[in-house]
């Protein structure tokens, strides 16, 4: 008898998680942690997981992707996360790219694209915030022009912007924040378009290779222990391609949200990992560690601290779960909430326990050889990227409490 509700992820998923978790083993955190140290790079697992199938595993067969969903790609990000691999680019290249492009994109975009990003051998950025707009995407002023316009002759295409087929755009702005411009070949950029003689802006998105002339990355110091590094990226008047703009123009926030509620549950696959890393190392050691002739994990003062950062752990996995149900059902409108609760979720259970793991090391929390204290940064990132507690907060109160909104 089913009622269409199963909480067993079934033998594929099962096999996917334990093939993934190997791949983990064999790099783990010390792999990590020693390329963060010594600006080195994740390049070498990154291959290895795409070759292996795991980095396009929600991508179409057809473009080489392994045809599942995102409950699968969510899957992996959380076991190598657990592993000590947590690869923040699963976030951005497969999940937000690879959703958008397989959507969205034109069949050429989709041959050009696709297939690299399943198999790891092209890696894409995603940009949308800037320094002056911030949560407020809807400030963003990094902007898509048909030359003609730039010219002053506008009126290329009924003065919306959006004709001039033919003429290219012309990008400019800057943005912050952006991960793995460093490795990535392109970047998904969140733009507007001039709206020719009117001069009013629309949100579009467009792939820039990395490699244009005008595109200038400068890299972020961050006290974020890890080798993926975040960099702020300038577009000074970059010549793009007719086919650089994804998708339909006016269908610009749609698209973009079909990539930002993967981004969510991938940013809380992200956090459950990290979770699971530091309850593992938490766990193991209140077993073995004796002071005052008792392992410190049977003093309850340690114990249900750990055991409440548990329960939290295994809810946002629940939530991770229906989430990514609810994407890869294409019931994007329910998604909006079950992401951002997900999201949300993981990354408190990831503070808490990363929290609660330092503490119960003590002062062996806060030695590299532990590797502990390394998650601190990784576990507040989850708070504030992609999204921040409290924009979900914001939504969550708005849409699901009707309640009215302040800014
Ligand atoms: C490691 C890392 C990787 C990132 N990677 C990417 C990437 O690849 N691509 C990309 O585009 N961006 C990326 N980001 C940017 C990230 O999405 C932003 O940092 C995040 O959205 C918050 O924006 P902000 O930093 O401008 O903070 P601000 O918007 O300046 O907010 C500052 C604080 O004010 C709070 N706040 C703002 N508005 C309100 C409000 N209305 N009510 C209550 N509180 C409010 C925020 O919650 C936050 O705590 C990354 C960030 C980090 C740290």
């Amino acid at each position: 008898m089913s009622d269409g509700l199963s909480f067993d992820e079934g033998p594929e998923r099962r096999a996917l998680r334990a093939a993934v978790a190997d791949l983990g083993q064999k790099y783990g955190q010390r792999y990590f942690l020693e390329q963060a140290r010594t600006g080195g790079d994740t390049n070498q697992l990154w291959a290895e997981a795409g070759k292996l199938g795991f980095l396009g595993v929600n991508l179409p067969e057809e473009y080489g992707g392994g045809g599942g969903g995102l409950g699968e790609l969510a899957l992996v990000l959380e076991e190598l996360g657990a592993a000590g691999c947590p690869l923040l680019m699963m976030i951005v290249s497969p999940a937000i790219c690879g959703t958008i492009l397989a959507r969205f994109g034109t069949d050429e975009q989709k041959t050009r694209w696709l297939p690299g990003l399943a198999d790891g051998s092209i890696t894409m950025a995603f940009a949308i915030t800037e320094p002056d707009a911030g949560s407020n995407s809807h400030n963003i002023s990094t902007v898509a022009r048909r030359p003609a316009d730039l010219d002053g002759k506008g009126g290329t295409g009924g003065g919306n912007g959006t004709g001039g087929g033919g003429q290219g755009w012309r990008l400019s702005g800057r943005k912050i924040w952006i991960s793995g411009v460093d490795v990535a070949d392109a970047i998904l950029v969140v733009a507007k378009l001039a709206d020719g003689p009117r001069g009013t802006l629309r949100p579009a998105l467009f792939v820039v290779p990395t490699d244009s002339a005008g595109v200038e990355a400068q890299p972020i110091p961050t006290e974020i222990v890890s080798p993926e590094r975040q960099s702020t990226v300038f577009f000074d008047d970059v010549v793009l391609a007719d086919d650089a703009l994804v998708g339909h123009p006016d269908a610009g926030i749609a698209q973009l949200f079909a990539g930002l509620n993967p981004e969510r549950v991938m940013a809380a696959a992200y956090a459950l990992g990290v979770s699971r890393l530091a309850m593992a190392k938490a766990s193991e050691y209140a077993r073995t560690r004796t002071v005052w002739s008792t392992p410190i994990g049977a003093h309850q003062g340690l114990a249900h601290p750990l055991a409440a950062c548990q329960v939290e752990i295994e809810l946002a996995a629940l939530m991770i779960q229906k989430a990514a149900w609810l994407i890869d059902q294409g019931q994007d409108e329910a998604a909006g909430a079950a992401a951002n609760t997900a999201k949300y979720a993981a990354a408190e259970a990831a503070v808490r326990t990363v929290d609660q793991a330092i503490q119960t090391h003590g002062g062996n929390g806060l030695s590299q050889e532990y590797g502990v204290g390394a998650l601190l940064a990784m576990s507040r990132v989850s708070r504030i990227a992609p999204v921040s507690r409290e924009m979900i907060l914001s939504f969550i109160a708005q849409h699901r409490l009707k309640l009215p909104r302040s800014y």
